[in-house]
């Protein structure tokens, strides 16, 4: 199961120059373009259709970017001007859907990058959901509460306009929790004068939200290594593992992890990462990160089991499987080196493209399990979905029946990713299984719907 580099079929060669061409100042929107065509050939030799009625040209081109200004007023009475962004990538099979981000890395390269891939993995879910991303170079670190809701107000004040149940369905995602989607779905519902509860998903379980949804991404990226090592006749019982972050993916990768019988060690923010030999105690990491709203060397203070390591990421720590559950490209080659030399036996992407391209070829050819993000993290916009249809038909399902339909979910997504895989002669790589079968899916959609 390796992805060893192939040459790629003269018409995959011609759409990645002219992605190029086009977009040459934007590195991890080209790394995801790239990810994904060298690995649906085999789904083009077997549809060479797809090639003919140029579903790859149209693919890489999103069907609509937005970028706007957001003006606010900061706490001291000063201007302040940031740039927002909505990318409305393909709604070939459903309303636009994905999360909004705010953090002063975002650009038009990272949120085309994201939205590209939801395309994909939004496909993978099965459910009836197009893919989209957006957000802001907008940092809520250090902001007071009030500064954030302006903030909040400024970026609906145009975005509106965009969104709607059957139109474009936003999330959150780094940056964007409880509290930014309750002054964002507020200011919408304020300028349309409707309650429209499907527009937003992620909302407060107590006006409109879906029981589950928060803790969706990290328990469905747990489950899904509990798949991966289910087919291998192993699980994650008595399993020591590594998340990275601190934020919503990795707070419940780590719950989820100690419900399975593991032992989360690690956690992490951008200033370096805590290692628990105990295990990571939830309490206080939950206090130190959202109640506190505090850096991750406060959760080693408060625990004489942990230590807290400066500037470097948790690879480094002995561990059998790890779930970088932070931001993209914080897995890189000597990090996957790092973890084979210590005998990881499975990497899943709670996070978006967390793992570098030669990283994901270092931990395949090693024979480590890798799920990648579109396959591993793809519970949190399949329980965003679950969110739709229950207001839609203005129900209310249990945390319990929640938690359970999550789980078939995330064994339906396994075991997509797993037979294409297979079919396409690639077996055990989940890469190229979760590419292809998202990809099938999409392109067969828009030849079914025309050049539109
Ligand atoms: P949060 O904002 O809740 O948490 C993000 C965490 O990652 C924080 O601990 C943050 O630390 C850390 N982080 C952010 N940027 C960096 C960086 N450059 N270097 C090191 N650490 C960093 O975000 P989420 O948990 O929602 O999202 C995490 C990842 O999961 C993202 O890639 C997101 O796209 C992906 N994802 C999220 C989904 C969701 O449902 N929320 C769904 C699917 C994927 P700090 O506080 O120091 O910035």
């Amino acid at each position: 199961m390796t992805t060893s580099p192939r040459a790629l079929p003269a018409p995959v060669q011609s759409v990645l120059d002219t992605v190029h061409a086009r977009n040459p100042h934007e590195p991890e929107f080209l790394q995801a373009v790239h990810e994904v065509l060298e690995s649906i050939a085999p789904v083009l030799e077997t549809h060479p259709r797809f090639v003919e009625d140029g579903i790859l040209e149209r693919l890489v081109e999103p069907e609509r970017q937005i970028v706007f200004r957001v003006p606010w007023v900061d706490d001291t009475g000063r201007l302040q001007v940031n740039r927002g962004f909505r990318v409305q990538f393909s709604s070939v099979l459903g309303p636009y859907k994905g999360g909004l981000r705010f953090h002063s890395s975002v650009n038009l390269s990272i949120i085309k990058f994201l939205g590209f891939e939801q395309v994909f993995k939004n496909a993978l879910t099965g459910q009836g959901i197009g893919g989209a991303k957006g957000g802001s170079d907008f940092d809520p670190h250090g902001r007071s509460d009030a500064e954030v809701m302006r903030f909040c107000q400024s970026f609906m004040n145009e975005l509106y306009r965009h969104l709607g149940e059957h139109t474009d369905v936003p999330a959150g995602d780094i940056g964007v929790g409880a509290r930014e989607i309750g002054y964002l779905f507020g200011q919408y519902r304020k300028i349309t004068n409707r309650h429209e509860s499907g527009m937003f998903t992620g909302k407060g379980v107590q006006w409109g939200g879906a029981e589950v949804r928060t803790e969706a991404t990290g328990y469905g990226a747990v489950f899904f290594v509990q798949e991966m090592l289910g087919v291998q006749g192993d699980s994650l019982d008595g399993k020591r593992v590594a998340v990275s972050g601190s934020g919503n993916v990795a707070v419940y990768a780590i719950a989820k992890a100690w419900q399975m019988g593991a032992t989360p060690v690690t956690a992490s923010d951008s200033s370096g990462y805590v290692v628990d030999d105990a295990g990571i105690d939830l309490e206080v990491l939950r206090q130190v990160k959202e109640v506190e709203r505090g850096r991750i060397h406060d959760y080693a203070a408060r625990r004489p089991s942990a230590r807290f390591v400066e500037g470097a990421r948790p690879w480094e720590v002995p561990v059998d499987v790890a779930i970088p559950s932070a931001t993209q490209n914080e897995l890189d080659q000597a990090d996957a080196l790092a973890l084979v030399g210590n005998g990881v036996r499975a990497v899943a992407e709670g996070a978006n493209m967390p793992t570098t391209p030669d990283a994901v070829h270092a931990l395949q050819q090693a024979g480590v399990l890798f799920g990648p993000g579109k396959a591993a993290n793809a519970g949190g916009v399949a329980t965003s979905a679950l969110e739709m249809s229950q207001n839609a038909s203005r129900q209310r399902w249990s945390f319990g029946d929640s938690e359970a339909k999550l789980r078939a979910i995330m064994g339906g997504v396994h075991d997509a990713a797993f037979t294409s895989a297979e079919r396409y002669g690639r077996p055990g790589d989940y890469v190229v299984g979760a590419n292809c079968a998202g990809f099938e899916r999409v392109a067969h959609a828009m030849q079914a719907q025309g050049v539109i």
